[in-house]
């Protein structure tokens, strides 16, 4: 195994007590749309508030659905608003690279440590066996993985010749995690969740294996994203511990919603950031926009995230972000 890897495993298990660092982490499918600057603003002050770094990371894993120019869209954006971050896909830093896609022999030996531990085995179930399996109750996140192959033995060639997923071996009871502002997440993922993917049958690495090498590789203390997130966290928190990696604090952030105060998303085409820009808007607006969402500011206020920083603690924006959960 590639020996810069290993110190990066072996120094991310060691730092137990690091510094503050925060970190944003789009996926780069298409226009940057509100509702995702506005998480950005936050994960952003978030980090700035408490002293600490701020890291930019392109999730880009899923070839299929990066959209050509979205990464550079994005980071224009963002920095259009008046974000900065000391490491990132443009800038660089010691914990890069900061493209998912480029990380691969990265994640290869996180799942050579799970399947150590035996915790990690073959599925060649299609997701049409899964929801056909005449057991398979429907769980947080779709149907819950009935087990099929979990028993399987290594030396059942009867799939040979088929490309199969890894799944991880969930264990039974409860997990709990503390978010900051969205209180207590409970789950049991072999009831709630099921044993679940982390290298899918074409070899593309999941969400939730990379997330989990990444925030710990790369320092981060604190994770601010939307609260769509939540369900995943408990799965994330599990592999945080099956890979002896220390787990960040979460803060999971209500979304925006339109004015019919239905949640913005980049499906139903949501105003996107560029568009704003091309309508004419300031950025002094839109981020009064967004802190007046939290009652950091009073409505129709424009303001620079500079300001916001200046103005609040982080103790009066944790107090915001709970009031506004
Ligand atoms: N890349 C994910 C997204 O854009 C965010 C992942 C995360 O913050 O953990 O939805």
């Amino acid at each position: 195994m590639n020996p810069e890897y290993q110190r990066l495993f072996d120094l991310a298990q060691r730092q137990r007590d690091r510094p503050p660092c925060g970190r944003y982490a789009p996926s780069p499918s298409g226009p940057l749309h509100l509702g995702n600057a506005r998480t950005a603003m936050l994960a952003w002050l978030q980090a700035r508030l408490n002293g600490g770094r701020f890291i930019m990371r392109m999730e880009d894993l899923d070839r299929a659905r990066v959209r050509p120019g979205s990464a550079r869209q994005i980071v224009d954006d963002l920095r259009w608003i008046g974000l900065d971050w000391d490491e990132g896909p443009d800038v660089g830093g010691g914990t890069g690279p900061y493209e998912q896609s480029a990380r691969d022999g990265i994640y290869a030996m996180a799942l050579s440590r799970l399947c150590n531990s035996r915790r990690l085995f073959a599925c060649y179930c299609s997701r049409k066996d899964i929801r056909q399996a005449a057991s398979a109750p429907h769980g947080r996140d779709g149907p819950i993985y009935p087990g099929t192959c979990r028993e399987r033995g290594s030396d059942d060639d009867t799939q040979r010749g088929r490309s199969a997923a890894l799944r991880y071996r969930v264990s039974a009871g409860q997990i709990r995690v503390e978010d900051v502002v969205a209180g207590p997440i409970v789950q049991d993922l072999s009831r709630d969740v099921g044993d679940f993917v982390v290298r899918r049958a074409d070899g593309v690495f999941a969400y939730q294996l990379a997330v989990v090498v990444d925030d710990a590789l790369m320092g981060v203390t604190d994770v601010v994203r939307g609260v769509d997130l939540c369900e995943s966290t408990p799965r994330q928190v599990a592999l945080f511990r099956a890979l002896n990696l220390p787990t960040p604090r979460y803060w999971h952030v209500s979304l925006m919603v339109d004015e019919e105060g239905k949640r913005m998303s980049k499906r139903d085409g949501s105003a996107s950031v560029m568009e704003f820009r091309a309508r004419g808007g300031k950025p002094a607006k839109l981020v009064g926009q967004f802190a007046a969402s939290l009652g950091l500011c009073p409505p129709d206020t424009a303001v620079s995230v500079q300001e916001l920083l200046r103005t609040h603690d982080l103790s009066s924006f944790t107090h915001a972000l709970r009031a506004a959960d």
